[in-house]
């Protein structure tokens, strides 16, 4: 079936008890078992260890994302927690992109490194800075393509090549894109992981999170994870997904278009200094942007002739843009990464990869792209 097909119908059935044409929120800690011999005939327990509501949305996530299981878990992070947890023991080391959602950097250097687990952060972008940091104790590498603020491209394929031949892991963080513009798996990728809160969700109502697994070996050490560390999507939130999810072609397709004119627009502005959008023949790694995935994505970039005192005062007096955390809604949302949500990345190292003081984020919603434009322009002439 094409994505759009199964971003509607895959993993749910009316359901049998009432023909309910959405999935039922099954709301319930615990399933009754009709004997002792015939404990888990229907397939579930208690709803840590599985919920047939996040039943249906992980199988509809490995669908689309080509894997041949998926899990569902609370959050994001969440979802990298389980994949590091599920891979790496004490003694280990893993390679991890140097530009990444602040949090992973977090949960990699503050808490996983206590457990004795060591990471390198390489520049995922140069395969050579790869090959040369992966050591004998490597187990994992763990990319995130496009990069979260910067946008930096990892080559799936070229990594994946690396991982294969030294059989390690390739995790790729594929929460920028969604499977519906980069499929890491068909790149040679092992698992994907993704913030469900974006793009899947689409409409800023959940945090979740999930990782698709390409084998079955890996699948069953995450899915064991999820429950023994208790880290499972609720049933509502589940839900709610798999409403979001069948939109999600048409919202990230129409989110794109925007940011596109919207970098332009940016581009051509006398008061912004530079412009970072991969849909722009001037982003550094066009082409890889266009050989990797079917689309660049709705996020975009850009800092303000003035520093940081000039990109605070566009932030405060836009009307449109949201100054607010998160990214993939149909709301537009502009975020300051220095001091959001990469705050918890040392100064020094943020600057070594580029996330600059004055770097304003922005995601792109699905909202008139001229009212989106107008609101930048009047925030841009009252610096
Ligand atoms: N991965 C990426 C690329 C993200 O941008 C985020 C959050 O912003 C996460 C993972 C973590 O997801 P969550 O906030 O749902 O825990």
């Amino acid at each position: 079936m094409g994505f759009r097909t199964d971003q509607i119908h895959a993993g749910v059935v009316p359901d049998p008890a009432t023909g309910a044409i959405l999935t039922p929120i099954h709301q319930s800690t615990t399933f009754v078992q009709p004997s002792v011999d015939d404990y888990m005939a229907k397939g579930y327990s208690y709803s840590r260890s599985a919920n047939p509501t996040v039943s249906a949305l992980q199988e509809r996530l490995a669908v689309l994302e080509g894997g041949t299981g998926a899990w569902a878990f609370a959050t994001g992070m969440a979802a990298t927690n389980a994949v590091f947890m599920a891979l790496l023991n004490a003694g280990d080391h893993a390679v991890v992109s140097d530009v990444a959602y602040g949090g992973t950097y977090r949960l990699a250097t503050k808490v996983f490194s206590r457990f004795g687990v060591e990471f390198t952060f390489a520049d995922t972008s140069d395969l050579d800075a790869v090959a040369a940091a992966v050591t004998d104790r490597t187990r994992l590498i763990f990319t995130e393509t496009p990069a979260n603020p910067t946008l930096k491209y990892t080559d799936i394929a070229g990594v994946s090549n690396i991982a294969t031949s030294r059989g390690i892991p390739h995790a790729v963080d594929n929460t920028f894109l969604t499977p519906y513009f980069q499929r890491p798996l068909e790149l040679g990728a092992d698992l994907v992981v993704h913030s469900t809160t974006k793009y899947f969700d689409g409409h800023n109502a959940t945090v979740g999170g999930a990782v698709v697994c390409r084998d079955e070996d890996s699948s069953e050490a995450v899915g064991f994870v999820q429950n023994a560390a208790g880290l499972i999507m609720s049933p509502m939130v589940a839900w709610l997904t798999l409403q979001g999810s069948k939109t999600l072609s048409e919202r990230i397709e129409r989110q794109s278009a925007n940011a596109q004119a919207i970098a332009e627009f940016l581009e051509s502005h006398p008061r912004v200094d530079s412009v970072t959008y991969p849909g722009l023949a001037s982003f550094p790694q066009h082409d890889l942007a266009v050989k990797q995935a079917s689309g660049f994505g709705a996020m975009a970039w850009f800092e303000v002739e003035g520093g940081v005192e000039a990109g605070k005062l566009l932030m405060r007096s836009l009307r449109l843009w949201t100054l607010a955390e998160n990214l993939g809604s149909v709301e537009s949302l502009i975020t300051h990464p220095a001091t959001m949500t990469h705050s918890d990345v040392e100064p020094e190292e943020r600057l070594r990869v580029g996330i600059t003081d004055g770097l304003v984020r922005i995601s792109v919603g699905m909202e008139d792209a001229e009212d989106l434009i107008d609101d930048l322009a009047r925030g841009l002439q009252l610096l």
